[in-house]
Protein backbone atom coordinates (compact mmCIF):
# COMPACT_ATOMS: atom_id res chain seq x y z
CA UNK A 1 0.00 0.00 0.00
CA UNK A 2 1.37 3.38 -0.84
CA UNK A 3 1.07 6.44 1.41
CA UNK A 4 -1.57 9.16 0.12
CA UNK A 5 0.03 12.16 0.14
CA UNK A 6 -1.82 15.30 0.27
CA UNK A 7 -1.00 16.58 -3.12
CA UNK A 8 2.76 14.88 -3.99
CA UNK A 9 4.37 15.80 -7.10
CA UNK A 10 3.13 14.21 -10.63
CA UNK A 11 5.52 14.37 -13.23
CA UNK A 12 4.58 14.32 -17.52
CA UNK A 13 7.32 12.09 -18.25
CA UNK A 14 8.80 14.76 -20.60
CA UNK A 15 10.48 16.66 -17.84
CA UNK A 16 13.41 14.14 -17.63
CA UNK A 17 13.92 14.76 -21.68
CA UNK A 18 13.84 18.47 -21.17
CA UNK A 19 16.68 18.23 -18.33
CA UNK A 20 18.58 16.04 -21.04
CA UNK A 21 18.45 18.69 -23.06
CA UNK A 22 19.92 21.31 -20.28
CA UNK A 23 22.43 19.11 -19.53
CA UNK A 24 23.65 18.77 -23.59
CA UNK A 25 23.68 21.95 -23.43
CA UNK A 26 25.65 22.57 -20.41
CA UNK A 27 23.37 25.93 -19.35
CA UNK A 28 22.08 23.85 -15.68
CA UNK A 29 22.98 27.46 -14.52
CA UNK A 30 22.74 30.02 -13.94
CA UNK A 31 20.13 30.88 -16.99
CA UNK A 32 18.90 29.34 -19.85
CA UNK A 33 16.15 28.95 -22.78
CA UNK A 34 14.37 27.22 -20.57
CA UNK A 35 13.65 29.80 -18.06
CA UNK A 36 12.80 31.93 -21.02
CA UNK A 37 10.01 29.26 -22.01
CA UNK A 38 8.81 28.64 -18.72
CA UNK A 39 7.60 32.25 -18.75
CA UNK A 40 6.70 32.72 -21.78
CA UNK A 41 4.34 29.43 -21.23
CA UNK A 42 3.43 31.20 -17.95
CA UNK A 43 2.14 33.92 -20.55
CA UNK A 44 0.41 32.30 -22.88
CA UNK A 45 -1.79 30.28 -20.31
CA UNK A 46 -2.72 33.13 -17.94
CA UNK A 47 -2.40 35.93 -20.44
CA UNK A 48 -0.52 38.39 -18.93
CA UNK A 49 2.16 39.84 -20.29
CA UNK A 50 5.21 40.08 -18.06
CA UNK A 51 6.39 36.80 -16.16
CA UNK A 52 9.28 36.22 -14.01
CA UNK A 53 10.64 32.69 -12.67
CA UNK A 54 11.78 33.12 -9.53
CA UNK A 55 13.51 30.22 -6.85
CA UNK A 56 9.85 30.27 -4.91
CA UNK A 57 6.09 32.10 -4.63
CA UNK A 58 7.37 33.79 -1.46
CA UNK A 59 10.58 35.64 -3.07
CA UNK A 60 7.48 36.62 -5.54
CA UNK A 61 5.81 38.39 -3.04
CA UNK A 62 8.91 39.98 -1.51
CA UNK A 63 9.42 41.15 -5.10
CA UNK A 64 6.12 42.80 -5.43
CA UNK A 65 6.14 44.59 -1.87
CA UNK A 66 9.69 45.65 -3.38
CA UNK A 67 8.87 47.19 -6.43
CA UNK A 68 5.73 49.46 -5.11
CA UNK A 69 8.18 50.58 -2.57
CA UNK A 70 6.67 49.17 0.05
CA UNK A 71 8.74 49.89 3.96
CA UNK A 72 8.64 50.18 6.88
CA UNK A 73 6.13 53.10 7.77
CA UNK A 74 3.53 51.24 5.53
CA UNK A 75 0.46 49.15 6.40
CA UNK A 76 -0.08 45.82 4.34
CA UNK A 77 -3.48 44.17 4.06
CA UNK A 78 -3.94 40.52 4.01
CA UNK A 79 -5.93 37.90 4.22
CA UNK A 80 -5.61 35.98 7.87
CA UNK A 81 -6.70 32.33 6.35
CA UNK A 82 -3.59 32.00 4.53
CA UNK A 83 -0.40 30.04 4.60
CA UNK A 84 2.86 31.79 6.60
CA UNK A 85 4.25 32.00 3.09
CA UNK A 86 1.36 34.36 2.16
CA UNK A 87 2.34 37.09 4.42
CA UNK A 88 6.22 36.68 5.85
CA UNK A 89 7.54 39.22 2.96
CA UNK A 90 5.65 41.98 5.06
CA UNK A 91 8.04 41.49 7.81
CA UNK A 92 11.12 41.17 5.82
CA UNK A 93 9.97 44.37 4.20
CA UNK A 94 9.32 45.77 8.25
CA UNK A 95 5.69 46.72 6.91
CA UNK A 96 2.77 45.97 9.21
CA UNK A 97 0.38 43.91 8.57
CA UNK A 98 -3.47 43.70 8.72
CA UNK A 99 -5.39 40.64 8.62
CA UNK A 100 -8.82 40.16 7.16
CA UNK A 101 -11.09 37.43 7.75
CA UNK A 102 -13.65 35.13 5.38
CA UNK A 103 -16.86 34.98 4.54
CA UNK A 104 -18.87 32.21 3.22
CA UNK A 105 -16.62 32.02 0.13
CA UNK A 106 -14.09 30.91 2.87
CA UNK A 107 -11.74 33.60 0.83
CA UNK A 108 -11.38 37.52 2.37
CA UNK A 109 -14.24 38.50 3.30
CA UNK A 110 -15.03 42.03 0.75
CA UNK A 111 -17.02 43.53 3.42
CA UNK A 112 -14.69 43.38 6.29
CA UNK A 113 -12.17 44.94 3.72
CA UNK A 114 -13.55 47.69 3.64
CA UNK A 115 -14.36 48.28 7.28
CA UNK A 116 -10.41 47.34 7.66
CA UNK A 117 -9.91 50.66 4.94
CA UNK A 118 -12.19 53.04 6.81
CA UNK A 119 -11.48 52.20 10.04
CA UNK A 120 -7.48 52.24 9.84
CA UNK A 121 -5.56 55.61 11.17
CA UNK A 122 -3.73 54.95 8.24
CA UNK A 123 -4.55 54.02 4.24
CA UNK A 124 -3.10 50.70 3.47
CA UNK A 125 -0.56 50.48 0.66
CA UNK A 126 -1.18 47.09 -1.00
CA UNK A 127 -3.55 43.73 -0.37
CA UNK A 128 -2.20 40.29 -0.58
CA UNK A 129 -5.49 38.29 -1.62
CA UNK A 130 -5.07 34.26 -1.31
CA UNK A 131 -7.30 32.42 -3.87
CA UNK A 132 -7.08 30.03 -1.13
CA UNK A 133 -6.93 26.02 -1.59
CA UNK A 134 -7.34 27.07 -5.87
CA UNK A 135 -10.98 28.79 -5.16
CA UNK A 136 -10.80 32.15 -6.00
CA UNK A 137 -12.07 34.74 -3.77
CA UNK A 138 -14.77 37.20 -5.03
CA UNK A 139 -12.00 38.88 -6.60
CA UNK A 140 -14.63 41.63 -8.62
CA UNK A 141 -15.49 43.09 -5.39
CA UNK A 142 -12.23 43.00 -4.42
CA UNK A 143 -10.58 44.59 -7.27
CA UNK A 144 -13.39 47.26 -7.49
CA UNK A 145 -12.84 47.98 -3.41
CA UNK A 146 -9.36 48.16 -4.34
CA UNK A 147 -9.40 50.79 -7.29
CA UNK A 148 -11.19 52.84 -5.27
CA UNK A 149 -9.09 53.49 -2.26
CA UNK A 150 -6.02 53.43 -4.41
CA UNK A 151 -4.67 50.15 -2.44
CA UNK A 152 -2.24 47.97 -4.57
CA UNK A 153 -3.60 44.04 -5.32
CA UNK A 154 -1.11 41.24 -5.02
CA UNK A 155 -2.85 38.00 -5.62
CA UNK A 156 -1.41 34.93 -3.88
CA UNK A 157 -2.35 32.59 -6.58
CA UNK A 158 0.99 29.72 -5.13
CA UNK A 159 -2.61 27.72 -4.58
CA UNK A 160 -4.52 28.49 -7.70
CA UNK A 161 -2.64 28.33 -11.06
CA UNK A 162 -5.71 26.99 -13.27
CA UNK A 163 -8.45 28.46 -11.17
CA UNK A 164 -10.27 30.89 -13.10
CA UNK A 165 -13.34 33.50 -13.00
CA UNK A 166 -15.41 34.40 -16.02
CA UNK A 167 -12.54 32.60 -17.79
CA UNK A 168 -9.92 35.21 -16.70
CA UNK A 169 -7.19 33.27 -14.76
CA UNK A 170 -6.28 33.62 -11.45
CA UNK A 171 -3.16 35.78 -10.80
CA UNK A 172 -4.31 38.54 -13.83
CA UNK A 173 -6.72 40.69 -11.63
CA UNK A 174 -4.64 42.19 -9.66
CA UNK A 175 -1.53 44.30 -9.81
CA UNK A 176 0.90 41.77 -9.91
CA UNK A 177 0.10 37.86 -9.17
CA UNK A 178 2.36 35.14 -7.84
CA UNK A 179 2.60 30.89 -8.57
CA UNK A 180 4.22 28.65 -6.55
CA UNK A 181 5.95 25.24 -7.87
CA UNK A 182 6.67 24.37 -4.54
CA UNK A 183 6.66 20.06 -4.01
CA UNK A 184 3.01 19.76 -2.93
CA UNK A 185 1.24 22.28 -5.42
CA UNK A 186 -0.68 21.39 -8.39
CA UNK A 187 2.75 21.51 -10.90
CA UNK A 188 6.46 21.24 -9.26
CA UNK A 189 9.37 22.25 -10.33
CA UNK A 190 10.46 20.45 -7.09
CA UNK A 191 10.75 24.51 -5.65
CA UNK A 192 10.41 27.58 -7.87
CA UNK A 193 7.61 30.42 -8.55
CA UNK A 194 6.77 33.37 -11.26
CA UNK A 195 5.58 36.57 -10.20
CA UNK A 196 3.55 38.00 -13.46
CA UNK A 197 2.25 41.53 -14.16
CA UNK A 198 0.66 43.72 -16.66
CA UNK A 199 3.11 46.25 -15.98
CA UNK A 200 6.95 45.70 -18.11
CA UNK A 201 8.77 48.29 -15.63
CA UNK A 202 8.11 46.31 -12.50
CA UNK A 203 8.86 42.90 -13.87
CA UNK A 204 12.01 44.38 -15.05
CA UNK A 205 12.84 46.21 -11.92
CA UNK A 206 11.97 42.79 -10.11
CA UNK A 207 14.34 40.64 -12.21
CA UNK A 208 16.85 43.35 -11.48
CA UNK A 209 16.60 42.84 -7.95
CA UNK A 210 16.28 38.89 -8.52
CA UNK A 211 19.84 38.93 -9.57
CA UNK A 212 21.31 40.91 -6.65
CA UNK A 213 20.99 44.42 -8.20
CA UNK A 214 24.01 44.50 -10.50
CA UNK A 215 23.95 47.75 -12.47
CA UNK A 216 24.81 46.80 -15.79
CA UNK A 217 28.60 47.96 -15.45
CA UNK A 218 31.48 44.66 -16.41
CA UNK A 219 32.61 45.45 -12.61
CA UNK A 220 29.48 44.91 -10.75
CA UNK A 221 28.60 48.62 -9.62
CA UNK A 222 25.31 48.71 -6.84
CA UNK A 223 22.89 51.50 -5.64
CA UNK A 224 20.98 49.04 -3.92
CA UNK A 225 20.42 45.82 -2.55
CA UNK A 226 18.68 42.91 -4.28
CA UNK A 227 18.67 38.95 -3.63
CA UNK A 228 19.47 35.90 -5.50
CA UNK A 229 15.82 34.49 -6.20
CA UNK A 230 16.11 33.29 -9.96
CA UNK A 231 15.02 30.01 -10.92
CA UNK A 232 17.94 27.72 -12.22
CA UNK A 233 17.81 26.28 -15.96
CA UNK A 234 17.53 22.94 -14.57
CA UNK A 235 14.30 23.73 -12.79
CA UNK A 236 12.49 25.59 -15.47
CA UNK A 237 13.02 22.42 -18.00
CA UNK A 238 11.02 20.66 -15.21
CA UNK A 239 8.06 23.85 -15.35
CA UNK A 240 8.03 23.67 -19.15
CA UNK A 241 7.31 19.90 -19.30
CA UNK A 242 4.82 20.36 -16.03
CA UNK A 243 2.65 23.67 -17.59
CA UNK A 244 2.25 20.87 -20.96
CA UNK A 245 -0.02 19.23 -17.96
CA UNK A 246 -1.70 21.83 -16.18
CA UNK A 247 -4.91 21.19 -18.19
CA UNK A 248 -5.17 17.44 -17.21
CA UNK A 249 -4.05 18.30 -13.42
CA UNK A 250 -6.80 20.48 -12.90
CA UNK A 251 -9.71 18.15 -14.52
CA UNK A 252 -7.99 15.50 -12.29
CA UNK A 253 -7.78 17.59 -9.19
CA UNK A 254 -11.82 18.71 -9.93
CA UNK A 255 -12.66 14.62 -10.57
CA UNK A 256 -10.88 14.13 -7.25
CA UNK A 257 -13.21 16.82 -5.71
CA UNK A 258 -16.21 15.65 -7.63
CA UNK A 259 -15.60 11.87 -5.85
CA UNK A 260 -15.03 13.08 -2.26
CA UNK A 261 -18.59 15.17 -2.84
CA UNK A 262 -20.63 12.41 -4.45
CA UNK A 263 -19.38 10.12 -1.71
CA UNK A 264 -20.26 12.05 1.36
CA UNK A 265 -23.47 13.73 -0.26
CA UNK A 266 -25.63 11.28 2.89
CA UNK A 267 -23.48 12.71 5.35
CA UNK A 268 -25.13 16.16 7.01
CA UNK A 269 -21.96 17.09 9.12
CA UNK A 270 -19.98 17.45 6.17
CA UNK A 271 -20.03 20.41 3.78
CA UNK A 272 -17.16 21.26 1.33
CA UNK A 273 -15.41 24.47 0.14
CA UNK A 274 -17.75 26.48 -2.45
CA UNK A 275 -16.83 27.98 -5.43
CA UNK A 276 -17.86 31.62 -6.53
CA UNK A 277 -20.45 31.72 -9.00
CA UNK A 278 -18.81 31.95 -12.50
CA UNK A 279 -15.49 30.60 -11.25
CA UNK A 280 -13.64 27.46 -12.02
CA UNK A 281 -11.26 26.34 -8.81
CA UNK A 282 -8.88 24.12 -9.63
CA UNK A 283 -9.52 21.97 -6.52
CA UNK A 284 -5.85 21.75 -5.00
CA UNK A 285 -6.83 20.84 -2.26
CA UNK A 286 -10.39 19.18 -1.36
CA UNK A 287 -10.90 20.74 2.08
CA UNK A 288 -14.15 20.23 3.93
CA UNK A 289 -16.18 20.81 7.40
CA UNK A 290 -17.07 18.51 10.06
CA UNK A 291 -20.18 20.05 12.07
CA UNK A 292 -19.60 17.14 14.56
CA UNK A 293 -16.59 15.15 14.25
CA UNK A 294 -13.25 16.44 15.78
CA UNK A 295 -11.33 16.45 12.14
CA UNK A 296 -8.13 15.23 14.51
CA UNK A 297 -9.92 12.11 14.92
CA UNK A 298 -10.06 11.82 11.50
CA UNK A 299 -6.65 12.83 10.73
CA UNK A 300 -5.92 9.67 13.53
CA UNK A 301 -7.95 7.30 11.57
CA UNK A 302 -6.49 8.30 8.57
CA UNK A 303 -2.82 7.94 9.14
CA UNK A 304 -4.20 4.51 10.49
CA UNK A 305 -4.45 3.81 6.13
CA UNK A 306 -1.62 5.45 5.30
CA UNK A 307 -3.46 8.54 4.32
CA UNK A 308 -2.23 11.95 4.76
CA UNK A 309 -4.43 14.88 6.04
CA UNK A 310 -4.19 17.98 7.88
CA UNK A 311 -5.96 20.41 9.54
CA UNK A 312 -7.10 23.75 7.69
CA UNK A 313 -4.45 26.53 7.81
CA UNK A 314 -4.64 28.00 10.95
CA UNK A 315 -5.68 31.87 10.32
CA UNK A 316 -2.70 34.39 10.69
CA UNK A 317 -4.13 36.42 13.22
CA UNK A 318 -4.10 33.18 15.85
CA UNK A 319 -0.44 33.09 14.84
CA UNK A 320 1.87 33.44 17.83
CA UNK A 321 4.54 35.29 15.73
CA UNK A 322 1.42 38.01 14.79
CA UNK A 323 0.22 37.91 18.21
CA UNK A 324 -0.31 41.76 18.58
CA UNK A 325 -1.04 42.16 14.71
CA UNK A 326 -4.37 44.29 13.99
CA UNK A 327 -7.15 42.54 12.35
CA UNK A 328 -10.42 42.59 11.19
CA UNK A 329 -11.89 39.26 12.17
CA UNK A 330 -15.44 37.69 12.79
CA UNK A 331 -14.56 34.34 13.69
CA UNK A 332 -15.07 33.05 10.50
CA UNK A 333 -11.65 31.50 9.70
CA UNK A 334 -11.01 30.62 13.55
CA UNK A 335 -14.12 28.31 13.34
CA UNK A 336 -13.59 26.62 9.64
CA UNK A 337 -9.75 26.06 11.21
CA UNK A 338 -11.31 24.06 14.09
CA UNK A 339 -13.85 21.96 12.37
CA UNK A 340 -11.78 21.71 8.99
CA UNK A 341 -9.54 19.24 6.81
CA UNK A 342 -7.59 18.86 3.73
CA UNK A 343 -7.75 15.59 2.19
CA UNK A 344 -5.48 13.56 0.58
CA UNK A 345 -5.81 15.14 -3.14
CA UNK A 346 -2.99 13.58 -5.44
CA UNK A 347 -3.70 14.05 -9.03
CA UNK A 348 -1.57 10.90 -9.61
CA UNK A 349 -4.24 8.28 -7.24
CA UNK A 350 -6.39 6.52 -8.63
CA UNK A 351 -10.45 6.53 -7.38
CA UNK A 352 -9.43 3.10 -5.82
CA UNK A 353 -7.13 4.20 -4.10
CA UNK A 354 -8.80 7.22 -2.81
CA UNK A 355 -11.37 5.19 -1.60
CA UNK A 356 -8.98 4.01 1.13
CA UNK A 357 -9.80 7.64 2.96
CA UNK A 358 -13.69 7.45 1.87
CA UNK A 359 -14.25 4.31 3.63
CA UNK A 360 -12.87 5.71 7.14
CA UNK A 361 -14.18 8.65 6.89
CA UNK A 362 -17.42 7.11 6.47
CA UNK A 363 -17.14 5.00 8.75
CA UNK A 364 -16.26 7.48 11.43
CA UNK A 365 -19.26 10.03 10.43
CA UNK A 366 -22.00 7.79 9.17
C1 LIG B 1 2.75 27.51 -0.89
C2 LIG B 1 2.23 28.85 -0.64
C3 LIG B 1 3.07 29.96 -0.63
C4 LIG B 1 4.55 29.87 -0.75
O1 LIG B 1 4.99 29.30 -1.92
P1 LIG B 1 6.55 28.90 -2.07
O2 LIG B 1 6.74 28.71 -3.52
O3 LIG B 1 6.71 27.62 -1.30
O4 LIG B 1 7.35 30.00 -1.50
C5 LIG B 1 2.51 31.21 -0.46
N1 LIG B 1 1.20 31.36 -0.29
C6 LIG B 1 0.34 30.32 -0.26
C7 LIG B 1 -1.11 30.58 -0.09
C8 LIG B 1 0.84 29.03 -0.41
O5 LIG B 1 0.02 27.98 -0.35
Amino acid sequence: MQRLFLSSPHMSGKEQEYIAEVFESNYIAPLGTFVDKFEESIKDYTGTSNALALSSATAGLHLALRVLGIGKDDIVLASTFTFIGSVSSILYQGATPVFIDSDESWNLSPLLLKKAIQELPQKPKALILTHLYGQMAKIDEIVAICKENNIYLIEDSAESLGASYKGQQSGTFGDLGVYSFNGNKILTTSGGGMLISDNKEWIEKAKFLSSQAKEPFLHYEHKEYGYNYRMSNVLASIGVAQMEVLEERVTRKREIFELYKREFSSIAEISFMPQIEESRGNRWLSTLLFDKTDPLEVVEALEGVDAESRPLWKPMHLQPLFGDAFSFVDGSAEEMYKKGLCLPSPTSASNEELMRVIKVIKKLCQ
